[in-house]
Formats: C-alpha cells, sequence, structure tokens
C-alpha cells in the first residue's frame, strides 16, 4: 500500500524515546530501556539519583574540596532538566569527607564487592558467607564508587599522592566520571553515592522497580489526567512539564522542581498513553492473547479461506486476473466472484492537522472536546473490486455521515450499524447481483452485540423457576427506547431464545402447555438432561463466582458446562443474523487486527488530503471536505 500512513521522524523519534520506558506493569523497569540509548539511560539514572539522594538546590550535598578547586561544575546542568541547577547560590560550601573516613568506606566497600574467604573462629572448614549479591545496575554503580574512593585516597606509604587527583574529592569524582565518557553530572552523582555511603553505609541499591514514582500519587495523577483532558487531543508530554511548573501545584506536590520533558513522556505512559495514530490504529499488545490467537486460527482464518479463491485477483499492473486465468486458483463449479466489502468508521475533525498524537488506550471514538471543532464521523464500506460501496453511477451510496455527540446525531449503536449494513447490501444486491458478498467488520462491542435475549448460561436458575427471562428495554416501532415520565428507560421481561440439540432440533427452554409446569423455565437441571447429560445435570449450579478450576476442565458446575456447548458458544451476533437473513455473510476480524482492515488505509488517504484543505470551522465546509477528500481516493491508489 502506498496509502500507509508514515510516522514522520520526528514523531517516530518520539516514539521510541517513550516506547524505551514503557512500563512492565505499571512502573519503571529499567531493564526495558535500550542501554544502546545512552542518553536515555542517563536521564533515567539521573532521575533515579536525584530521588535517591535528592540532589537539588536545597540539599545538593555536592560541596567544597581540600584544596579549594574553583566551582566547575555549576554548568553541569544537562539539558531538560532545568530544576536540578542552581547551585552553591548561597555560597555556602561543604565538606569533602575526610580521607580516613573514606579509607574505612573504602575498606567496607571492598568487603561487599570482593568477599574474602575467612575461615570462621574454632573451625577450618568454615567460611563466612558471601554477601547477597548485588545486581548488576547496583554492582556497576558500587564499582565506580569504589574506584572513585580508591583514586582518591590514593597515597602512599609516606604520604605521598600517587595520582594527580588524590586528596582532590572533586578532581577524582570527574576523573572516573571522564574514564567512562561521562560529565560532570556523572561525577557529581558520584560524589553524592560516595558521600552518602561514606555517612550512612547505605549501597545505591538498583531499585527501579521498586521506588514509587511520584505519578503513583493517586491524586497527583488524577490531576494530570484532567488537566490533559482539558488540554484535549493533542495533550503531549510537554504539557504535563508546563503543569508541574505551576506554582501551586510546586506547593502541594512538593515538587522541588518542575519535571523533565522525558519523566513526563515516562509519565504519559504510565498514564495509559501511547505515541501512536488515532484510537483505531489499535496497538500490537493484544495480537497474541489467547482468545485472540485462538478466533484467529479457528474462526477468521478457515471463514476467509472458504471465499478466498473466489476473490478476484489484481496484478501489479492493475490488471484483473479472470478465475481460469490465475494460475494458483482451483477450478470451481461456477465463475461467481465473491466480494469482500470492509466496513469501518472514522472521524474527521474541523481542525484537524494531524496525524499521530498521544492516544489513551481507553480512548475510543467519541465526540471530541471543543479544542477541535466541529466533527463528522464516516462510516462506509469499501472493496478492492469496486472502491466504495455505491451504485455504478454513485447516486446510492453506503456513505453514512454522522454527527456523533450528545444533542447532535447520538451514537453509532448497534441499531446504527445494522441500518448501515441492510443499506450496503440493498445496494450490492441491486447492482452486483452476480456476486457473492462479504461484509467484515472490525470486532467492536457495538458490532458483535448479541441479540439481548440470545441464548446465555450466564443468570440460568439451577432449578425451574415460574417466571424467568431477560430484561430489555422497551422499543417503539421505529427503535427507539422508550422512557418513563422520569427519564428511565422501561424494561420488560422477555422469553429466552430457545437452544438447539445436536442433531440441529430447537430445544424450548420453558415448560410446554399442558405440562404441571407450563410456561415455567426449565433450569439448568432439566436443560442438560434433555440433552441427555445426566450425570453433568447433577453437577453444583456454578463454581464460586463462575471462577472455574483453570485448566479447561469443563465438567465442574452446570454453567461451565452448558457454557461450552456448541448452541450457547456459537450465538450469533444481531449483526451476523440480519445479514445471513438476507444472505450476506460477516465475517469479524480478530481483535487487534486492524491492519488487516484495508480501509484504514483508506482513511489514511483521505485524511491527507483532508488536511491539504483550507481550514474551516463551519460545519458545511467540513462536510464537503470531507466528502471531497474521501472522493479523492481513486480505486485505483486503493488497490496498490
Ligand atoms: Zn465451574
Amino acid at each position: 500500500m502506498t496509502c500507509e500512513e508514515v510516522l514522520d521522524e520526528e514523531d517516530e523519534y518520539q516514539y521510541q524515546r517513550a516506547a524505551c520506558f514503557l512500563p512492565a506493569d505499571g512502573e519503571l523497569a529499567l531493564e526495558e530501556i535500550d542501554v544502546a540509548n545512552k542518553a536515555d539511560l542517563e536521564v533515567a539514572e539521573m532521575d533515579s539519583f536525584a530521588g535517591l539522594y535528592r540532589i537539588d538546590a536545597a540539599t545538593d550535598l555536592d560541596g567544597a574540596y581540600p584544596d579549594n578547586e574553583p566551582d566547575a561544575d555549576v554548568d553541569a546542568e544537562p539539558e531538560g532538566n532545568s530544576g536540578f541547577g542552581a547551585m552553591h547560590s548561597d555560597g555556602y560550601r561543604r565538606q569533602a569527607p575526610t580521607i580516613p573516613d573514606a579509607r574505612l568506606a573504602l575498606g567496607d566497600l571492598e568487603r561487599i564487592l570482593y568477599p574474602k574467604r575467612q575461615k570462621k573462629k574454632g573451625s577450618e572448614a568454615e567460611y563466612e558467607t558471601c554477601q547477597t549479591p548485588l545486581d548488576p545496575v547496583t554492582r556497576a554503580r558500587v564499582d565506580d564508587i569504589r574506584s572513585f574512593l580508591w583514586r582518591y585516597c590514593d597515597f602512599d606509604a609516606d604520604g605521598k599522592p600517587r595520582n594527580i587527583s588524590a586528596g582532590s574529592w572533586m578532581q577524582a569524582s570527574m576523573d572516573i566520571a571522564g574514564s567512562e565518557t561521562k560529565g560532570s553530572w556523572r561525577a557529581r552523582i558520584l560524589r553524592a553515592s560516595a558521600k552518602s555511603y561514606i555517612q550512612t553505609r547505605e549501597l545505591p541499591m538498583h531499585d527501579y522497580g521498586k521506588r514509587k514514582s511520584r505519578i503513583n500519587n493517586e491524586e497527583l495523577s488524577s490531576e494530570i489526567q484532567i488537566h490533559l483532558q482539558s488540554v484535549g487531543k493533542y495533550a503531549s508530554a510537554e504539557d504535563i512539564v508546563k503543569f508541574s511548573k505551576d506554582d501551586d501545584v510546586q506547593k502541594r506536590y512538593d515538587f522541588t522542581k518542575p519535571i523533565c520533558l522525558t519523566t513526563a513522556k515516562l509519565w504519559m505512559s504510565l498514564l495509559g498513553y501511547r505515541w501512536t495514530k488515532e484510537p483505531k490504529g489499535q496497538y500490537q499488545d493484544g495480537h497474541e492473547r489467547e482468545d485472540v490467537v485462538k478466533y484467529r486460527q479457528e474462526v477468521f482464518l478457515p471463514a476467509w479461506a472458504k471465499f478466498e479463491k473466489r476473490l478476484r485477483v489484481w496484478t501489479d499492473d492493475n490488471i484483473h486476473l479472470k478465475l481460469d486465468e490465475d494460475p494458483n486458483a482451483t477450478p470451481l463449479a461456477d465463475t461467481r466472484n465473491t466480494v469482500v466489502w470492509f466496513h469501518d468508521e472514522s472521524t474527521f475533525y474541523a481542525h484537524d492537522r494531524r496525524a499521530v498524537r498521544w492516544v489513551h488506550k481507553d480512548e475510543s471514538a467519541k465526540p471530541q472536546p471543543k479544542g477541535e471543532g466541529a466533527s463528522l464521523m464516516v462510516a462506509h464500506f469499501v472493496s478492492a473490486d469496486y472502491g466504495y460501496l455505491q451504485s455504478p453511477d454513485g447516486t446510492e451510496t453506503a456513505r453514512v455521515l454522522f454527527k456523533a455527540g450528545k444533542g447532535r446525531d447520538g451514537y453509532y449503536t448497534n441499531e446504527r450499524i445494522i441500518q448501515h449494513a441492510e443499506k450496503a447490501i440493498e445496494i450490492v444486491q441491486k447492482h452486483y447481483p452476480n456476486d457473492d458478498h462479504v461484509l467484515i467488520f472490525d470486532n467492536a462491542t457495538t458490532h458483535v452485540k448479541r441479540a439481548d435475549n440470545a441464548l446465555s448460561a450466564r443468570h440460568m436458575p439451577k432449578n425451574p423457576v415460574r417466571s424467568w427471562g431477560v430484561t430489555v428495554p422497551v422499543k417503539n416501532t421505529n427503535g427507539t427506547t422508550m422512557c418513563h415520565p422520569d427519564g428511565k428507560p422501561q424494561k420488560t421481561k422477555v422469553p429466552m431464545e430457545p437452544g438447539r440439540f445436536a442433531n440441529g432440533e430447537p430445544q424450548p427452554l420453558y415448560f410446554p402447555d399442558g405440562h404441571e409446569k407450563a410456561g415455567w423455565f426449565k433450569g439448568m437441571t432439566q436443560i442438560l438432561q434433555e440433552r441427555g447429560f445426566e450425570a453433568e445435570s447433577k453437577l453444583r449450579a456454578e463454581c464460586k463466582a463462575f471462577q472455574c478450576p483453570p485448566g479447561g476442565e469443563i465438567r465442574c458446575c452446570c454453567r461451565r458446562f452448558l457454557y461450552n456447548q456448541p448452541d450457547f458458544k456459537q450465538v450469533e451476533s444481531v449483526l451476523e443474523m440480519t445479514c445471513r437473513a438476507k444472505g450476506v455473510r460477516v465475517l469479524f476480524l480478530p481483535k487487534f487486527h486492524c491492519e488487516l482492515n484495508f480501509i484504514e488505509q483508506v482513511w489514511g488517504c483521505a485524511k491527507r488530503v483532508y488536511r491539504e484543505f483550507p481550514p474551516s470551522s463551519k460545519e458545511s465546509d467540513l462536510e464537503k471536505n470531507v466528502v471531497d477528500a474521501l472522493n479523492s481516493v481513486s480505486l485505483l491508489m486503493m488497490r496498490r
């Protein structure tokens, strides 16, 4: 596809930066940071150290050095960490550790790093047990501190320095940092952690997985979420930085400085934002989920394989191979082609000029905040054979323009999608009667919705009940829900649809007329007995809270067993039922596999054209622009 949306370089870079910090379980995991990406590693480490030692203007442990060297590291400020700087502003200088103190600490450190096998008193064979092994990150830090202290204390027996930095707290730290091609910032961290060890004998433990990020403060996190929502669709990490600069925020959350951009990006991730395309461009997360794989392998792909050989094949030169010309085609009894129509919805915003932004993981297509102007939702079908679903002359089209939102056209409900499918079927059957048609939909909740009274074991009682049924809203003749005068929807109880025996015969769930309990709901026991499952009918109603033992054992309780009966498992969605009645097959894409939806690329093309149009806030312009943009995508472009 030439039309595929491409992240531009900056976007891609930002995304990778953010991806470096994707937390494993909601907390920062250093293991996930690409170590090759030194900049990220360093920033993450700095944040961590700053947290450990509270390096800031008020408590900077860095201080004077015995030899009164000039204050060389005031410019040690890395970009984007403007709060860390401002050192020595009060002219106060603290003492560097003395050489004897440093030597004692060095000795202790070496015993941790290189535990000697020491004989215990009175026993030849026993050795002192080794210290807890250090994780690699801590080990590397401790090694650095050791090298630093060693260099600082490196005097010979006569008290002569053995290296030029011996006795200079500042210079020794710079040497060690320099040997790792790290700057004065690293030197400062080194001094802070060494000093802390000398004073407290506490190791700078690597604790990325344990240390709570400030974002774990629920109050703060919810306040930031609200702030980001108020910013609207293009909320960015920069907005968190700005937020953290607010005096009031600083005071309330005890910030000594605004947070840096990298931290802000991490927080975006922790708050559930992902740098990605519109919500429709799903993340990869769920691809390999067990249920998704199962559906893809056992339902979607076999169904696709069934009509695949009847699809028209297009060569690279856009020439249609007739069925008998396709060398890969198997001879078929008839020459009917199958046309696959992909359905999708996409929202165009009046002010939309951007393709990629931070998208919250829970975000779905919904009415947009005021910031981006009016919106128009488009729902359409597209095929590689005919392009948009419309009559050849274009006068009849399945395109639906929809002003989503309260007080506008409402929401794109299951009823609407069914109406849309019916309209599409009407057009294809009228204009393309020689093809068979398949409609492909996303696996969205509103699409796969089952009938309210569809067969379901979820709430069935075990024993007969006089008036058991399914509570459904009352609808008037044109499908709208009826309400009570107080605005609450009217509800009514209806019987559940019958099940099906193994031979396909219907199994009514209510006792027939003439039975002593005529009209009563049979209950699970009776339903199972009628199916010949005598033993299973004696199982308990359900495992506690329907949390059945793992491992796929289905004979633990009546409910689980019924749940796995073929007719209970294969309840059709309303959409499938409606279309099947009209002779059209429906297939749902596996979840998280939107990339399989060919129309995604068509939206991408149309949106790029759309963004070229002069901006306008008028709804009438919006509609015209959207239609023009959609029409600009030619059939030829779609096939590529
Ligand atoms: Zn069970």
